[in-house]
């Protein structure tokens, strides 16, 4: 991990703004598409990069806008890494947010960041925060090979079980599914009756598949050597060097999503997701305006 000093904290226009606190990630997914050399990193991806100034930059940023929005993170490495227990750079974020009213999408594979549910939660009252996990597999040892550095689907579950009984709501990303690997009707299954037991209210799916490029892929192939000899000649029969692998069942993966979020009332279209989570209440705005 290294310390450095940001020039801006934030992406986007007023609609919406975007955050990373750190570059790299040490959660060790062997699909990660963060690494792809396209992103230019210019250090090892587990060579975390510290935005240490975040809080200052994030403080300074967010008291010269007028209009709240919503704001996202986590899309590009983990907020919740485990360097992030000693750093708390994402609590003191969470807390700059709070303070300025503005609301929060905030993604993550780790159940550290239960750590910061009572600031979730304060910012669910105020604004909004909705909490993304991410859930691909939900046999633990697969589990354990194809998200190695961080805790295991039955435990984000929990996350997500915790979140429900604050009332904060959640978007689960299914996403990627594993062509041979956990690309199954039971996998796709499993999560979904969780999904629906603990109110979640939409799922994110990109196809039901994977996407690999330069950088990532390399990684992804010698992961496949070491755990699942053969796969790889198999992958490059079926794919060649294309950026998108659809599961050879993704169209009936598909319908299985599909079918059971209709049943229970859960948004499946990805669009609307975004949306949902893009988007500041009315109500909220309303109320500022009279505040500011
Ligand atoms: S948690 Fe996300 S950013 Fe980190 S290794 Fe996994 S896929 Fe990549």
């Amino acid at each position: 991990m290294h310390l450095i000093d940001a020039k801006g904290i934030l992406t986007g226009n007023g609609g919406r703004y975007g955050m990373n606190i750190y570059r790299g990630c040490t959660h060790g997914c062997i699909y990660c598409d963060s690494r792809s050399t396209c992103y230019h990193f210019t250090h090892p991806f587990e060579d975390i990069e510290v935005k240490q100034n975040a809080p200052d930059l994030l403080e300074k940023a967010l008291r010269s806008k007028r209009r709240r929005c919503m704001i996202g993170t986590g899309s590009m490495s983990d907020p919740y890494m485990h360097c992030e227990e000693k750093l708390q750079l994402t609590r003191r974020c969470l807390e700059i947010i709070l303070q300025n009213g503005f609301g929060v999408a905030i993604q993550t594979k780790s159940d550290l960041i239960l750590r910061d549910i009572d600031l979730l939660d304060e910012i669910n009252r105020t604004a909004k925060c909705v909490v993304q996990i991410t859930l691909t597999t939900y046999d633990d040892r697969l589990c354990s090979i194809v998200e190695p550095n961080v805790c295991n689907t039955k435990e984000r579950i929990k996350v997500l079980e915790k979140m429900q009984e604050r009332g904060i709501p959640t978007v689960v990303w299914m996403t990627p599914i594993l062509p041979f690997i956990n690309d199954t009707a039971e996998n796709i299954t499993a999560i979904l009756e969780e999904c629906a037991r603990v109110g979640t209210k939409g799922i994110i799916d990109f196809g039901m598949g994977l996407t690999l490029r330069e950088g990532d892929r390399e990684y992804y192939y010698a992961a496949l050597d070491r755990h699942f000899p053969g796969l790889r000649d198999q992958y490059i029969r079926q794919y060649g060097n294309s950026y998108e692998l659809p599961s050879p069942n993704a169209a009936a993966l598909r319908t299985v999503l599909r079918g059971f979020c209709r049943k229970h009332g859960i948004m499946c279209d990805p669009d609307e997701c975004f949306s949902y989570m893009n988007e500041l209440p009315e109500r909220y705005q309303q109320t500022s305006l009279f505040d500011s």
